[in-house]
């Protein structure tokens, strides 16, 4: 079981998660939907830390932190757990698409360098890339850059994966085959919570959809149940406006 109970984060006066309550099973895919500056990217970024949050309970696998009194040794056991795919990528620029795969297999889960490569490898295999293992990310594509954060975050083996908007950055033409890496992904019954503007594939490989609007959950169902008969009036407003 994963997931939040009672989060919260401010950022001085603003509270921008007002005590999200969410759980998640395992091998449970979760799309996140809401209005720009309700908290999405902030409740992901939470969840490991990346920003502190105030008050609360996360959990990941068989770990459950208090965030008010979480230690380093707490957060850094958090981020084991998940891995993270960011909209802008994150590559590092001076690395390979071969060692940004290997270099947290390397620094954070401390597996030999041998093992870590022969990882990426198979990583790189299974989205498409082999033949750019040794290409900086100056030289990638949009999409191929992002598989590269996709495959990164694979390499992994987290318990929990985290996507904040990872097509939104992306030209057009490159969208198409970052969503069938994720669904790839998501067939392989991944933990995973994804915030995404793209609503058709969310009802496609979401189990559950969850509508955010000003830091709380408003309402959350199945695909089909959100999207095709809300009962909050904002879910609707929201949806009139994406779809
Ligand atoms: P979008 O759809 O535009 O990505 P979002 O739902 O992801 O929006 P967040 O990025 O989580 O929204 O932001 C929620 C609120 O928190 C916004 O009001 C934002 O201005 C504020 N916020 C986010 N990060 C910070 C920060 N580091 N410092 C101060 N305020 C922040
Ligand atoms: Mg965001």
């Amino acid at each position: 079981m994963t997931g939040v109970r009672g989060l919260i984060k401010r950022f001085g006066a603003n509270t921008v998660l007002d005590g999200i309550d969410l759980d998640i099973a395992d091998g449970e895919r979760v799309a996140i939907i809401g209005p720009s500056g309700t908290g999405k990217s902030t409740l992901l970024r939470s969840i490991n830390f990346l920003d502190q949050p105030d008050a609360g309970t996360i959990t990941v696998g068989d770990l459950s932190v208090d965030a008010a009194r979480a230690s380093r040794a707490d957060i850094l056991a958090l981020r084991r757990r998940t891995a993270f795919v960011f909209q802008n990528y994150a590559l590092f620029a001076n690395k390979t698409a071969r060692q940004n795969i290997t270099e947290a297999l390397i620094t954070v889960q401390k597996r030999l360098p041998a093992e870590a490569e022969a990882r990426a490898d198979a990583v790189l295999r299974e989205t498409g890339l082999s033949d750019k293992a040794d290409a900086y990310p100056a030289a990638l594509s949009g999409g191929q850059q992002q598989r590269v954060g996709i495959g990164r975050a694979m390499a992994l083996d987290a318990d929990l994966m985290l996507f904040d908007e990872p097509t939104s950055a992306l030209d057009p033409e490159w969208v198409g085959e970052v969503l069938d890496l994720m669904r790839r992904v998501a067939e392989q019954r991944q933990t995973m919570l994804i915030v995404t503007h793209e609503m058709q594939f969310a009802r496609e490989i979401a189990d559950r959809i969850v509508f955010m609007e000003g830091g709380r959950i408003v309402e959350q169902g199945p695909p089909a149940q959100i999207f095709d008969a809300p009962e909050d009036s904002r879910t609707r407003d929201f949806l009139r406006r994406v779809t």
